[in-house]
């Protein structure tokens, strides 16, 4: 029984296999073009979630896939979307939503028993405003992506779930251009500071755990309060 976490090469996917890992779990994480350090218990591939091929072998390396933590995500630089580029609009749909797409599709062909938590974003409800509103559609269509395949998948007993992280201190900020974003706007969090990868790790454990047996379809957010 193995389980797969998307984008697991650092940030939020790294803290999920670190803690699942440390929990028992046999973690096989994907990632697109930075080899992570090993982790006891980890198996890392090297998949980009974009492509069809990748992600078969992805789940044909994993075998026998009980959870999956649909999270691989990217951002593009700040700014309002009348100053968008055009690259940036199709890679940030192309990564977010074809990409977790094709996760899930692989997740509901393969599974027979377990949950999927999908990796959204708080953009998704504030609609990120002069800052990327291209990538909080992206994250909207996650969280729909979550209500409908949670209703497709209980007849098997499969649950489906999503964490809805506010500003957290990954590397994903760096792509936004702004690498110290999550503590430039501590101060429009209302628990005053930004969330640490770890603290969106435990809520995606929660949820794919026996705690959570039924649940599905919850968007939770794990935000501080924005
Ligand atoms: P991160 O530190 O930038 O890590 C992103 C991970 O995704 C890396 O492992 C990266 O692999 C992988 N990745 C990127 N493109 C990929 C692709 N095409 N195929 C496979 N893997 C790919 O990001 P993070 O902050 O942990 O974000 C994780 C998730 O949380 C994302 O869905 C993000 O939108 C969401 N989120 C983050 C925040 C935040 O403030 N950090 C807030 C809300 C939601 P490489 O290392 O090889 O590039």
């Amino acid at each position: 029984m193995a389980t797969v976490i998307t984008g697991g090469s650092r940030g939020i996917g790294a803290a999920t296999a670190r803690r699942l890992a440390a929990a028992g779990h046999q973690v096989v994480i994907s990632y697109r073009q930075h080899e992570p350090e090993p982790i006891e218990g980890v198996t890392a591939v090297q998949a980009d979630v974009t492509n069809e091929a990748d992600v078969e072998r992805l789940f044909d390396i994993a075998e026998q896939v009980t959870a999956v933590v649909n999270n691989a995500g990217i951002t593009s630089p700040l700014g309002p979307l009348k100053d968008a580029r055009i690259e940036d609009l199709r890679r940030v749909i192309d990564v977010n939503v074809m990409g977790a797409l094709l996760v899930a599709r692989a997740a509901a062909q393969r599974m027979t028993e377990g949950a999927i938590v999908n990796v959204s974003s708080g953009a998704a409800t504030t609609g990120s405003a002069g800052e990327y509103v291209h990538y909080a559609a992206s994250k909207a269509a996650i969280d729909t992506l979550t209500i409908g395949l949670a209703k497709e998948l209980a007849p098997q007993g499969i649950r489906v779930n999503a964490v809805a992280p506010g500003i957290t201190r990954t590397e994903i900020h760096t792509l936004s251009g702004m690498p110290d974003r999550a503590d430039r706007l501590a101060t429009r969090i209302p628990l005053g500071r930004a969330g640490e990868p770890d603290e969106v790790a435990a809520a995606i454990a929660w949820l794919l755990g026996d705690e959570a047996s039924y649940v599905t379809g919850a968007i939770l957010r794990v935000g501080g309060g924005l």
